[in-house]
C-alpha cells in the first residue's frame, strides 16, 4: 500500500492526498513542479523515473490514512549528478552508489524533520 507522504522531499511542499504528486518505485514523493522542473524526471535518491501518485478514494482514507511522517531531503534537492556525458537520466542503480545510502536515508530522514 502506498505511504501517501504528505510533502514534497525537495521544496516541503503540501502534498495532501488528493494533490497531484510524482513518486519514483520506492515512493520517494515530490511535487510535479519539482519532479520536472528540478529533478527532470529522475529520482535523486534512487536514480529511477517518475509516475504520478495515485489519489486514494476520501471514503478510504480513514481506514487507510496516509502517512504523516514528513520526508525531506537535507539540502533541497538539486538535479541529479550528470557524469554520464550525454546520458541524462538513463543511468542505473548499478551505477549509483549511493543508492544504498539512499535506502538507509529512507528510514532515519523522517525522524529529523518531525513537525
Ligand atoms: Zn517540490
Ligand atoms: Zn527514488
Amino acid at each position: 500500500m502506498l505511504q501517501l507522504r504528505p510533502n514534497c522531499e525537495c521544496c516541503d511542499r503540501d502534498l495532501p492526498p488528493d494533490a497531484a504528486a510524482m513518486i519514483c518505485s520506492f515512493e520517494c514523493t515530490f511535487c510535479p513542479s519539482c519532479a520536472a522542473d528540478k529533478l527532470h524526471g529522475v529520482c535523486p535518491n534512487c536514480g529511477g523515473g517518475f509516475s504520478p501518485r495515485p489519489v486514494r478514494p476520501a471514503r478510504l482514507l480513514a481506514k487507510f490514512p496516509p502517512a504523516t511522517e514528513r520526508v525531506l531531503k537535507p539540502g533541497g534537492c538539486a538535479a541529479p549528478a550528470q557524469a554520464k556525458g550525454g546520458n541524462h537520466g538513463q543511468y542505473s542503480a548499478q551505477d549509483h552508489p549511493t543508492l544504498a545510502a539512499g535506502a538507509l536515508y529512507f528510514l532515519q530522514a523522517g525522524a529529523h524533520f518531525q513537525d
